[in-house]
This record gives C-alpha cells, sequence and structure tokens, in this order.
C-alpha cells in the first residue's frame, strides 16, 4: 500500500469518516505524497494535457490580453502579472514573448508565479531561467507584494478541493471518504444531515431528486483576489472546465496515464478534479462589486482574441510540416465537440469595474 492511502486510513481510523474535501486536499497537497508536490504531471509522458502544452498560441493570446487590460488600467508603472499554478512554466513563458509587442508593458510588469509544488517550482524556474527581471515565486496568493495585478489561471480551479453533498428523504448530508466491510476505500454519507443546506442552494439544485450529489468549493482564493484588485486594481482570468450554471451531478473525477481511474483507488498517484461551477464563481465576486465577464467557450475568446490570425502569421514562416500541426492545435483549442476544448472549457474574467469592457469578450 501506498504512504498516502496508509496515511487516510490511519485518519479515517483515528477520527471516523473524511469529507471528500479533505481526501482530495490530501491527495493532490499532502506536503510528502499528494500528487502534484511529487512529480510533474503534464504533457504526453504524463497524466494529462493542458491548452499551454498543445500550442504556443494559447500563452501568447492570453499574454496580449493582459497587455490590453494594463493600456485599460491606465498603464500602471509597476504591475504584478501572477499566474495560479503555472504547471510547467510554459504559459507564462509564451505570455512574456507576446508581451513585448507592447514593451512599455514589459517594462512594468514583474512575474508572479504561485506553486505549491516544489517539483513543478523547480521545473518553472529551468524553464523561465532566462527572463528578465526573474520572476518570483510564492506558494499563496497572499504572499504577492501589494499593487495593481492581472492574474490569469489554466486548469488551476479544477484542482482546489471540492465539498460533496447528497440529497436524501429529509435533507442534505456531507458525502465522506469511509473504509467498508471488504475493508476498501469506499464513499459514504455523514451522520448529521447539514443545517440549512436547502437555503443557499441554487433552485434547480433543490428540487433535483434524491440521491443527486451537490458540489461546491469553500476555498478563499477566488474572493482574496476579487478583493486585491477592488482595492488596489487589476483584473482576474480563469480558464477551466465546468458548468455555466450550477447543477446537481458528481463531476469528481480522477486522470492517470491520460485514462479515467477510480479516485478511491492508489490516492496521490492519481490527478482529482472537479469542473468549476461557473455561476458560483460568478455569484460571489459579483456579490463583492468585481465586474464579472462571461464566461464564454475558450473557442469564442480565442477566437475574439485572434487565434485564426495567429495561426496564420505562424504558418506563413514555419516548414510544411508545421503547418498541420498549427492547424491541428487550433482545431483541438476550438473545437466545440465533445472532445475538443472549445466548448466544455470556459474563460471567466473579474475586474476593478474602473476598467470597463474587457478584450476577448466583446458582445
Ligand atoms: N496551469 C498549468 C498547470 C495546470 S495543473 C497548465 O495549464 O498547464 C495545476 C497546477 O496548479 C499545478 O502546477 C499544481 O501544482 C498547482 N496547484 C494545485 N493546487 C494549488 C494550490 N492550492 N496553490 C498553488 N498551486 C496549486
Amino acid at each position: 500500500m501506498e504512504p498516502l492511502e496508509a496515511e487516510i486510513r490511519r485518519r479515517i481510523s483515528l477520527a471516523g469518516p473524511m469529507p471528500v474535501r479533505q481526501y482530495m486536499a490530501l491527495c493532490l497537497s499532502h506536503p510528502q505524497y499528494g500528487y502534484y508536490m511529487t512529480r510533474d504531471p503534464l504533457g504526453r509522458a504524463g497524466d494529462f494535457i493542458t491548452s499551454p502544452e498543445v500550442s504556443q498560441m494559447f500563452g501568447e493570446l492570453v499574454g496580449l490580453w493582459a497587455a490590453s487590460v494594463w493600456k485599460l488600467m491606465g498603464e500602471p508603472e509597476n504591475v504584478r502579472l501572477v499566474e495560479l499554478g503555472p504547471g510547467r512554466g510554459t504559459m507564462m513563458l509564451d505570455m512574456l514573448r507576446a508581451a513585448r509587442v507592447v514593451p512599455a508593458f514589459r517594462e512594468a510588469l514583474v512575474a508572479h508565479m504561485i506553486e505549491i509544488s516544489p517539483a513543478l517550482q523547480q521545473r518553472q524556474q529551468q524553464a523561465l531561467r532566462e527572463v528578465d527581471p526573474p520572476p518570483l515565486w510564492h506558494e499563496a496568493f497572499n504572499e504577492v507584494p501589494e499593487g495593481p495585478a492581472i492574474v490569469i489561471a489554466n486548469e488551476f480551479i479544477d484542482a482546489l478541493p471540492v465539498n460533496q453533498a447528497i440529497k436524501q428523504i429529509n435533507g442534505w448530508y456531507e458525502r465522506t471518504i469511509e473504509i467498508d466491510s471488504h475493508d476498501n476505500l469506499a464513499f459514504g454519507i455523514a451522520a448529521d444531515r447539514i443545517p440549512h443546506f436547502e437555503q443557499v442552494l441554487p433552485q434547480p439544485v433543490r428540487d433535483a431528486p434524491l440521491g443527486s450529489i451537490y458540489e461546491w468549493r469553500t476555498d478563499p482564493l477566488p474572493l482574496e483576489i476579487g478583493q486585491r484588485i477592488m482595492r488596489q486594481g487589476g483584473a482576474a482570468l480563469f480558464i477551466d472546465y465546468g458548468h455555466a450554471q450550477s447543477a446537481a451531478g458528481e463531476t469528481l473525477q480522477a486522470v492517470g496515464g491520460h485514462a479515467f481511474a477510480n479516485p478511491l483507488v492508489a490516492p496521490g498517484e492519481v490527478d482529482l478534479t472537479a469542473h468549476v461551477d461557473f455561476e458560483a464563481l460568478a455569484d460571489s465576486l459579483d456579490s463583492m462589486g468585481a465586474q464579472v465577464h462571461g464566461p464564454i467557450g475558450q473557442a469564442e475568446f480565442l477566437r475574439n482574441m485572434g487565434i485564426e490570425k495567429r495561426a496564420e502569421a505562424l504558418r506563413a514562416v514555419a516548414p510544411h510540416e508545421k503547418a498541420a500541426e498549427l492547424d491541428a492545435a487550433v482545431a483541438r483549442l476550438t473545437s466545440e465537440g465533445r472532445t475538443g476544448m472549445g466548448r466544455m472549457f470556459k474563460v471567466i474574467a473579474f475586474a476593478d469595474p474602473k476598467i470597463g469592457a474587457l478584450p476577448g469578450f466583446a458582445a
């Protein structure tokens, strides 16, 4: 048995069934054995591929977005370009290269990387070793020094732990992880009902059939970022997969070696994620006064930002065999079919309302 599974079993036998959120947090970020803490999960040889790893165009267009936002902010002399969960550092590298088309922006910015994984921090430091001035690494967003900020995150929120509740005849109960009679890790149901839970649920969730599962996140990070940009200026752009409207349904999933896996087998050895509830995210940011843009599909955002033109420009200077790769990358990033990233992935931005309309979200 892997050491993380032993640790989870130990905790359950001491303290009783473990909420799903705690299980997910341990699987991903246990300081020694967490999935992200020990490895680089990205790329063809890893467990999954993300948009910045599909093509340089992705990070470049996000970099151009950041440059336009900086102009709309009134071109502050110093701005923090913050990336949450930067993986291999690929997107930051592509953003910084694209930012050079607005030299004053490139000079005004310092890159800040928020990364909990020592393994990935190291990989990012290697990828960005020639960046000047050098980026700064932090384990948490609140370590980023005060001041105007543009915050970017791709496939980050989906890795923040979710809570799960299950609807029973007399109310909603938290879903837990327990040890079943065959001595396996199994989903269970907490002994007590969550008090007053219906009152906070969106209508369609409240009306869901018995046995339905509802997921929600309590991580304060999006609100911390919202507060920062409301006080000190700036904007944030989150790209992730999820649903535009809050709904019941289980989306917690495990992925290893590019295939779905059982989330309760080999904890810490496979990636665990859950869909982003964009409606809940938008509501919480809106209620604190930030201006929310989107969510819109990734395809729409990338087209608005000029992906076709960027692909054409790259094609013009690419060797023949690279041209087909570019076409495939555009298709992969913008395809709106079931397996494409164009619709399932969504883009949401929130900003200091003084900024007004944002690029990429044109009506
Ligand atoms: N954005 C990258 C990587 C996505 S994987 C890409 O698109 O390729 C998720 C990333 O978030 C990893 O770098 C992981 O180590 C990091 N991460 C997960 N939870 C985190 C947390 N709570 N704080 C900071 N980084 C976190």
